[in-house]
């Protein structure tokens, strides 16, 4: 053999027992012969770069370090599920889509693993990337670190389609988990959390040997493509297998809602026999063909259904209640917990929420609470075990005055929450703003993070966040744990948000009720600040989706003269604060006030291109045909109860190429 045969032979040896180990769990050989053969291949590799493959097993043990993860757009939108808790609620779900498709439903029943949501994509065989599911819309490059989960095949065996996205969870087991944090106990750090949180926290470290380091899995559970040839749900996990993915073998079909429930009760109670977490059970229509006819709403596909598990409960002694000030002056109420393993992990905080909820449930320093974790990463508190109440407990005050700041706190009519309104001068406050301007989804500033933040704010550097645009090195390096170096990333991310395009900055802005997706609608809408701070209660209304409360938010937030000032420092500073050129180049209104349905397959453009073209040219995209839907563009293998549903109402069916007519 020739160093390359060796190499080859070598490489397919080691993916085989990689994939022995820990897709199938069931080694061949020992732990001693596969390091071995590993350092073999090493040394090979090492004196044969020529032969290098990105896909080779040696490189499981990471070593890239990703500073910025690019985020991606995902081709297939990753949608979230809705969620049920009873047998009424699949009655009704199961109601609802019979009157959407025609003829038989059968179900598949899946575990819902608790992860992280992980996107890869394969091309001809061989991972080309792995996305996080962010938004849903776009996610985080995280292929680097993903390829150092050896449940992930680098390598697809068997008879793979050249292209398509296989969609998994990205889970720790609670074995691998608490000995993760056996080690940082005995190194004297805080223990995790949950595995789920560390679990998502893994895919984003920036060194990939890191990530090598802790035992995640990847369990799959659905493929997405073009002309893939597979008809239901079920088969496209038998796929998946068949190529190499490690896709758990509990799921069964189910004939009716019965069936299902069957599998649900099963669960609930072998839930705990399992490696790993899982909250719930997920069904799905089986039928592609049935699930492509029922669509997806805003949020979530129609063909799928979770359900959730009762979570479990514990029960601890209620230490303290502390109080804490966000950004916008909402004071949060927490209660500090005698620690206590629940579902795995250990809990010590619990949020309580408001003043009404303490007082409703009557909760006290001192009790012994119901403690109970959902899907959040902060546990709820249930209720107070009153048997146990100390004698001569009292009832819990709530506040009057700002924990930091001593101003009196202000409750506004009709809401929950306590403020301190205190907005100039209250710390948390000035630093939550800024916070939230720097942050990932906001302005994204590298180098900066929440603490250091805190510490600009203490040593009166910053006040607001234009502030930030006249820091300079030499006020930074004397503050605690800074560095020049540091400091010079810090001025240099500063200046890099300035290329942050104005639909994040106006969202990094801290408008009240200003979500991501409202601060989209709003920059494609009026395309500047200026055109937007020049809008009236009436205009922003007017806007689809824009309703009184984040109108009159807006109107707020622009007639304050501190805020007006701090948008004309700011563009003093270059931020973005108005569309780029080739936004405006991409955006039309073409399609104004046109509502579109999109079904089938197309030629000349996926299904996602054609949604953003509709929605760059100024129309909307809806899941199902109504009477209001303008036009339904039709592919190959378009839904036959959607045409008679079109049909009926008058709504015009065109092609692809009817529709590409239409904006060029
Ligand atoms: P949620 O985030 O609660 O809306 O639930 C949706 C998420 O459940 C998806 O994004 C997946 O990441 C996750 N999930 C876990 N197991 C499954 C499964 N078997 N099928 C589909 N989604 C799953
Ligand atoms: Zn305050």
């Amino acid at each position: 053999m020739n160093p390359q045969q060796k190499i080859n032979a070598l490489r397919d040896e080691l993916r085989e027992h990689n994939y022995n180990y820990y897709v199938l769990d069931n080694p061949t050989i020992s732990d001693y012969d596969f390091d071995m053969k590993l350092k073999e291949l090493q040394a090979l590799e090492e004196t044969h770069p020529e032969f290098h493959d990105p896909n080779s097993p040696t490189l499981r043990v990471g070593g890239e370090v990703t500073k910025n993860f690019e985020t991606i757009p995902h081709t297939y939108r990753m949608y979230s599920l809705d969620n049920s808790y009873s047998k009424e609620d699949l009655e009704d779900w199961e109601k609802r889509i019979k009157k959407l498709v025609d003829g038989e439903i059968e179900y598949t029943c899946e575990l819902k693993y608790d992860g992280a949501s992980m996107s890869l994509t394969y091309e001809d065989g061989k991972l080309l990337r792995a996305v996080t599911r962010g938004d849903g819309f776009q996610g985080d490059n995280v292929t680097t670190n993903v390829k150092t989960i050896n449940s992930v095949p680098l390598q697809l065996k068997g008879n793979y389609p050249p292209l398509f996205e296989i969609r998994g969870e990205i889970i720790l087991p609670f074995d691998g988990f608490n000995k993760m944090n056996e080690e940082r106990i005995a190194a004297g750090e805080e223990p995790y959390r949950n595995p789920r949180n560390t679990a998502s926290g893994s895919l984003k470290l920036q060194d990939s040997s890191e990530v090598a380091k802790r035992p995640l899995e990847c369990l799959l559970y659905s493929i997405k493509g073009e002309r893939l040839g597979i008809t239901t749900q079920f088969e496209n996990l038998e796929k998946a297998r068949e190529w190499g993915f490690k896709v758990p073998a509990e799921a069964r079909l189910a004939k009716s809602i019965d069936e299902v429930l069957e599998y649900v009760n099963y669960w609930d109670v072998h839930r705990h026999d399992l490696p790993y977490e899982t909250d719930g059970v997920v069904i799905k229509v089986n039928n592609l063909q049935q699930q492509e006819e029922l669509g997806h709403t805003s949020k979530a596909p129609r063909w799928a259904m979770a359900y959730k598990f009762k979570a479990e409960q514990v029960s601890t002694v209620l230490k303290e209640i502390t109080y804490q000030v966000g950004r916008t002056g909402a004071i949060t109420p927490v209660a500090n917990l005698e620690p206590v393993e629940l579902a795995g992990t250990i809990v010590k905080r619990a949020s309580l929420h408001n003043a009404d909820q303490i007082a409703k449930l009557d909760i006290r320093e001192g009790d012994t609470v119901y403690v109970e974790k959902g899907g959040e990463i902060i546990p709820k508190i249930m209720g107070v075990d009153l048997s146990k109440r100390k004698v001569g407990s009292s009832p819990t005050q709530y506040i009057t005055q700002c924990p930091e700041c001593a101003t009196d706190l202000i409750r506004k009519e009709g809401e929950a929450q306590h403020y301190c309104p205190n907005v100039e001068g209250c710390p948390p406050q000035i630093a939550g703003r800024i916070q939230h301007y720097i942050s990932r989804k906001a302005m994204d500033i590298e180098g900066l993070g929440g603490e250091t933040v805190v510490l600009l704010v203490e040593n009166k550097l910053i006040e607001n966040y234009a502030d930030l645009y006249e820091l300079t090195q030499e006020q930074i390096i004397p503050l605690e744990r800074m560095a020049e170096k540091s400091a010079e990333n810090l001025v240099l991310g500063i200046e890099a948000s300035k290329k942050i395009p104005f639909e994040r900055v106006l969202f990094a802005l801290g408008i009240r009720y200003v979500g991501e997706t409202v601060a989209k609608k709003l920059a494609r809408h009026y395309k500047s600040i200026d055109a937007l701070m020049a809008a009236s209660e009436e205009d922003l209304v007017a806007i689809d989706e824009i309703g009184d409360r984040i109108a009159e938010s807006v109107i707020s937030f622009f007639s304050s003269e501190e805020n007006v000032t701090l948008v004309n420092r700011l563009k003093e500073h270059g931020v973005q604060l108005e569309i780029s050129e080739e936004e405006r180049a991409n955006q039309t209104d073409t399609l104004q006030g046109k509502t579109f349905v999109v079904s089938g397959v197309f030629e000349k453009v996926s299904r996602n291109e054609l949604k953003k073209l509709i929605e760059n040219n100024g129309g909307k995209v809806s899941g199902s045909i109504s009477g209001k839907t303008s036009f339904v563009v039709a592919g190959d293998n378009m839904g036959p109860s959607k045409r008679t549903k079109a049909e009926s109402l008058g709504v015009p069916i065109i092609s692809e190429d009817d529709f590409l007519a239409m904006i060029s």
